[in-house]
């Protein structure tokens, strides 16, 4: 397994902060893990969490604050001081990764429906204008639910203030596709209105998962109406930044949840390429 394969949500004794090396981020992401008892309101066949019950009978709900920041404190200068690659998992990291690219809201669940997150989203941007340089980015990763509550909103300000991207999962571009693979009450039709306000408002990363479902592809209709969805947003007038297109690489709720190979996704990101002409990034499975 190699470095970037190997993301642990745990760290020592800490319960809410964890670094990893990031494919994504391209160096060190400090995750900061809002949702300890997975609390999510989809529930996806990739996720990697819904089939770990240790953390599904979690009891605390609240987040200790003062835990995380002193945390985050101690992860973050032990990055600076470079002791974070001693005797630790990460101690095989090449130099070239050996780089704080961001402190990540993400974890076990869906960080924005803890209810603390504006609180601790406002203490995570004091702790990086202390201890981070200004390159260093806020990234929340979300899955767009609440995108249009006014307190995610203005946390999420609060991020943009601080070198912040807000990268979003769109999975589907039809409310079939989305019912097969997000399995969440939540309608499609929501998910492309909130992420269509907020990249309004922003700029979004998009974020999407494809992967074979009972041996089978997506279909390439199914990759159309995807490239659609993300030409309705850009159309509105949104901002698209860039999209991050990857498959499965770790062990999935659902074991009918399989990887594409990569000749698949790079035929299904070359479709949404031509047909959005939108700066479009592939992560293979391993
Ligand atoms: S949104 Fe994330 S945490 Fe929630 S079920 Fe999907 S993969 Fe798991």
């Amino acid at each position: 397994m190699s470095i970037v394969q190997h993301h642990p949500r745990r760290f020592e004794t800490n319960r809410y902060v964890y670094p990893v090396i990031s494919r994504r981020s391209g160096g060190l992401s400090v995750g900061v893990n809002l949702s300890p008892t997975g609390l999510c309101n989809f529930s996806c066949v990739y996720c990697q969490i819904l089939g770990e019950p240790e953390i599904k009978n979690s009891d605390s709900v609240l987040i200790n604050v003062p835990k995380l920041e002193t945390e985050l404190r101690n992860v973050l200068t032990a990055a600076n001081d470079g002791t974070l690659y001693a005797n630790t998992y990460l101690s095989s990291t090449p130099p070239e990764k050996r780089v704080l690219r961001d402190i990540a809201f993400s974890g076990d669940g869906e960080p924005t429906l803890a209810v603390q997150f504006s609180e601790i989203v406002n203490r995570v941007a004091d702790i990086r204008r202390e201890l981070c340089s200004a390159g260093t980015k806020i990234v929340l990763i979300t899955n767009g639910t609440t995108l249009n509550a006014v307190p995610v909103r203005n946390a999420v300000r609060v991020m943009l203030d601080n070198n912040g991207e807000v990268w979003a999962k769109l999975d589907a571009g039809t409310p079939e596709m989305f019912r097969a693979v997000s399995r969440s009450r939540i309608t499609f039709q929501k998910i492309v209105d909130n992420l269509t306000a907020a990249a309004k408002e922003f700029p979004l990363v998009i974020q999407s998962c494809f992967l074979m479902l009972h041996n089978e592809p997506p279909k390439e209709t199914d990759i159309e109406r995807y490239a659609d969805v993300l030409n309705s947003i850009t159309n509105s007038g949104g901002t698209i930044q860039r999209v991050q297109i990857y498959t499965v690489a770790r062990s999935t709720a659902e074991k009918w949840a399989t990887p594409l190979s990569d000749d698949t996704l790079n035929t299904l990101t070359e479709i949404v390429r031509q047909r959005t002409g939108l700066q479009i990034a592939a992560f293979y499975s391993k």
